[in-house]
């Protein structure tokens, strides 16, 4: 099993431009659930690198649970997302859910994002396992440690190394969160493998105020980043409006993440301006 952790020090880093993912690197990424517009885009990016994340995330091709909810902007933005990016200095991470989109992506986005029902996309996951770029690889909210596993596993058999795994929550018995936080997931993940772990509290509680609670105990337990939903008017987000935090509240978030990170002796990536 490629996926597998072999030794203490087996711990893959993923190095894309001037930051790096994994081993002791503490990744902050932020932004809207879906890109709704240029300056919506703009915005947050300026917003959330100020505040200190490294890494921009966007929506552009989303998985609804219904036909008839927005679906994304699509091809333009992801353009607005690249732009926004680079304008400020950080990276970014968009959802690939068709392959016959992929070259959409080459040119703009550093992260490939598979989400949680396509986890077990095995064709899709085969073909990503062929291209040089990062994939990050949320958890299927009913899949088991294993089974996600396995399905990082397609892409790393295929020959694509740099690989992120996502804990999003998954479904239980309880109703009042969208999703059950598996904190567990985070050492025991990264006990089974050398991959990095990022956690995203705002698919995994869906609740505005439980996001920064969650962030700062994933932190504390020893993920490799976090991933957050962030807008400028939570309310009236086009997606997952209950759970995305203002750019203030995200702010917030980060100068408490700061401490924490610094009480289990870990320190939060920052920008590193290219000389
Ligand atoms: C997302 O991050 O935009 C998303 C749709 O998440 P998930 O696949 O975890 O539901
Ligand atoms: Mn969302």
């Amino acid at each position: 099993m490629l996926v597998k952790r072999r030794s203490q020090n087996d711990r893959t880093i993923i190095n894309i431009d001037h930051q790096s993912i994994g081993g002791d690197n503490l990744t902050i990424i932020a932004g809207p659930c879906s890109i709704e517009s240029e300056d919506q885009i703009h915005h947050i990016a300026q917003g959330v690198a100020q505040a200190g994340a490294t890494i921009l995330r966007g929506g552009a091709f989303k998985p609804r649970t219904s036909p008839y909810d927005f679906q994304g902007l699509g091809k333009k933005a992801l353009q607005f997302l690249g732009n926004a990016a680079r304008a400020n200095n950080l990276l970014c991470i968009s959802e690939l859910m068709d392959i016959d989109d992929l070259d959409l992506f080459l040119d703009d986005v550093h992260i490939i994002q598979i989400g949680s029902r396509n986890m077990q996309n095995f064709s899709l996951l085969k073909q990503l396992s062929k291209i040089k770029k990062p994939v990050m690889l949320k958890r299927g909210y009913a899949a088991t440690y294993q089974e996600f596993l396995m399905a990082a596993e397609y892409l790393l058999q295929g020959g694509n190394d740099q690989v992120i795994l996502c804990e999003r929550g998954i479904r239980t018995f309880e109703p009042h969160t969208r999703n059950t936080l598996d904190m567990a997931a985070i050492p025991v993940l990264q006990e089974l493998s050398h991959l990095p772990v990022i956690v995203d509290p705002s698919h995994a509680t869906g609740i505005r105020h439980l996001v920064t609670p969650m962030a700062l105990a994933a932190i504390a337990a020893g993920a490799n980043g976090i991933m957050v939903e962030v807008h400028p008017q939570p309310e009236q987000s086009i997606s997952d409006a209950n759970q995305a935090i203002s750019i203030e509240d995200f702010a917030k978030l980060m100068q408490k993440a700061r401490k924490v990170a610094c009480a289990v002796e870990r320190e939060i990536a920052q920008h590193e301006i290219p000389c």
